[in-house]
């Protein structure tokens, strides 16, 4: 199995977020950015599973993929891939979106 297959990874919600910047310094895998509108945004493949972004946010902007709501799933522009995936890493992505019902395709 890919490694990265075994992560959850966060879902964020742009519309909540107050840009305050906070889950970008928390994230110990420099996993989260703020995206040209000042909004968090995460960068699919360096996330693992640490959810100090989720404790950090303030407005409660960011979840856990597992306990995220399905709307959210669905929202575009929350997350990128930061580099062109390997076949074996985009299969690892495809399996995360159908286990977690992520429908939002990447920026
Ligand atoms: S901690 Fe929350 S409000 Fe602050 S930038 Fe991150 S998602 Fe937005």
């Amino acid at each position: 199995m890919a490694e990265l297959a075994k992560y959850e990874r966060v879902v964020i919600d742009q519309d909540t977020c107050i840009s305050c910047g906070a889950c970008v310094a928390a994230c110990p895998y420099q996993a989260l950015e703020l995206d040209d509108n000042g909004k968090s945004r995460l960068i699919w493949e360096m996330c693992k599973d640490d959810f100090s972004c989720v404790a950090v946010c303030p407005v409660k902007a960011i979840y856990k993929a597992s306990e995220a709501p399905n709307e959210l799933k669905a929202k575009k522009g929350w997350y990128r891939f930061g580099k062109a995936l390997s076949p074996e890493e985009q299969k690892a992505y495809e399996e995360w979106k159908t286990k977690y019902g992520i429908t939002a395709p990447p920026v």
